[in-house]
């Protein structure tokens, strides 16, 4: 399973989608770089989750709220005091891990080899362990299971000692005037503090909702897994806030409206699943995880949260400001709850990748290929002159003309028309267009289709409609 993960990495980084951060120095672990073809990809998945949110619900409006926010946000978010995780070092590798994801690893191995009940039994333990915060249960735990260190294959832990996940650096020159300010851990909190800023400039009436596309940072202490889990990363979370008893109707509306989402954009619906939490965060009163089948088993992709009023609640504490709104409909004043959904653009990035990622084994031959929605390919067309010779390149050009205002267009006239070909299904393009001599005598040329290989003559005065019907959303 993880040889698949292998190919998928090398693969995104042999054909221009992601890269270790700072390569040359070996790396920055945890941190990576998109590409030519990455950053057209990502943005695609951003502009199509901006556009879903915020033009075909007439109730959103976007902000962009900076990284960096006044330090007592974090103290009532909660962040400050406990946005931890657990963590242990093994004393020989001297290699640190997160005490209840080697637990979780531990049972998985279980559950894959059909003791489901002992897995079980092992999360079930882990939960109420970390549920009363118990760090030498924790440590018991992996010391009386023999769990043990994948690198150096020993159990001589540490104690469990817990990490805060926030990044911390200072503002002002001077040391006396400095002040500690963290980078932000989750967007969401932007959104929070902004609440009667955008209710009231954009005159918006509950139910309403505010996303957000923007850069977050934490300290994971588990970082592998290529993108899944990365320490700099990017979060698309919209913030809806609701009337108090009307949330968990919306909970539930929110939910199937992803879902729905993600189906639209073709991942087929036996690799996704929802995953209720039972053990809910002290501010939600439900929460699930849109969860998909990656080459590592299912996880979390996206998280849909009732909130409650807890943030909003606890800003008006810490702030003295109201953090009201007056309900004409109700003729009442109250504090919002907030459905919240929050997902990763790195770790859709990832899905995407994952999903796309096809190896065709026939007898002649074999084809590994980019199995994009046309939406989101990185590159729509490959303008491809069969020679270059006889002014194909210059109608080839033309046609480039004609299409790259709307579209992300290549035009290559090097190598065979076999490469060629070969080169756009490695990075996901839906059509090639051949231009040939025909071309010229009638201004038609050849479309070949990524998923099937087949060709088709068409006009070229069909191409900019037929593209735009193909990668349409
Ligand atoms: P996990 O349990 O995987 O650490 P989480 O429950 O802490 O995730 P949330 O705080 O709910 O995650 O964040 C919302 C979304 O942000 C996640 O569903 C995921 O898509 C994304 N995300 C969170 N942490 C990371 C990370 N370190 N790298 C990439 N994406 C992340």
């Amino acid at each position: 399973e993880n040889a698949q993960l292998k190919d998928i990495i090398s693969h995104a980084k042999e054909y221009g989608f992601v890269y270790p951060s700072s390569e040359i120095y070996d790396g920055l672990q945890a941190v990576y770089d998109y590409g030519a073809y990455g950053v057209e990809l990502k943005n695609n998945l951003k502009r199509l989750w901006w556009e879903t949110m915020t033009r075909t619900q007439d109730n959103i409006v976007g902000i962009d709220a900076a990284i960096f926010m006044h330090p007592t946000t974090w103290k009532a978010s909660g962040h400050v005091d406990s946005f931890n995780d657990p963590m242990i070092d093994n004393k020989d590798s001297k290699k640190r891990y997160r005490a209840d994801v080697l637990v979780e690893e531990y049972a998985a191995k279980f559950e894959r080899e059909g003791n489901v009940g002992k897995a079980n039994e092992l999360t079930a333990t882990l939960a109420k362990l970390l549920d009363a915060e118990d760090l030498e249960g924790v440590k018991q735990l992996i010391i009386n299971e023999g769990i043990t260190c994948p690198i150096s294959g020993t159990s001589n832990w540490t104690d469990v000692r817990q990490f805060n996940l926030m990044f911390s650096t200072q503002v002002g020159s001077v040391a006396e005037d400095s002040s500690t300010i963290y980078l932000r851990p989750e967007t969401a909190q932007g959104i929070f503090v902004n609440f009667l800023n955008v209710q009231k400039t954009a005159r918006m009436k509950v139910p309403f909702g505010i996303a957000q596309i923007g850069k977050a940072f934490r300290n994971e202490i588990v970082a592998r897994q290529f993108i899944f889990r990365m320490r700099e990363f990017e979060q698309m979370e919209m913030q809806f806030f609701v009337r108090p008893g009307t949330e968990l109707d919306w909970y539930q509306q929110w939910a199937d409206m992803r879902m729905k989402w993600h189906l639209a954009l073709g991942t087929p619906e036996e690799k996704l699943r929802k995953h209720n939490h039972e053990k809910l965060a002290h501010y939600a009163n439900a929460a699930m995880d849109i969860e998909y089948d990656f080459p590592f088993g299912f996880k979390e992709v996206e998280g849909i949260h009732s909130r409650t009023d807890f943030d909003l609640k606890s800003h008006q504490e810490y702030s003295k400001k109201k953090q009201q709104y007056f309900d004409p409909e109700v003729n009442k004043n109250y504090i919002p709850y907030v459905i919240e959904t929050s997902i990763g653009a790195d770790r859709l990035f990832l899905l995407t990748l994952c999903n796309a990622f096809t190896e065709e084994q026939t007898e002649e031959k074999s084809r590994t290929y980019l199995k994009f929605h046309p939406a989101i390919a990185p590159v729509k067309a490959a303008i491809l002159p069969i020679t270059k010779k006889d002014g194909l390149p210059e109608k080839g050009k033309e046609i480039v003309d004609l299409l790259k205002y709307d579209f992300n267009i290549i035009y290559e006239d090097a190598a065979s028309i076999g490469k060629r070909y070969t080169r756009q299904d490695l990075i996901g393009t839906p059509f090639c267009i051949a231009v040939d001599h025909q071309t010229l005598e009638d201004n038609t040329v050849t479309i070949r289709h990524r998923d099937t290989t087949e060709q088709e003559r068409v006009a070229i005065s069909e191409l900019h409609g037929r593209i735009a019907e193909a990668t349409s959303f």
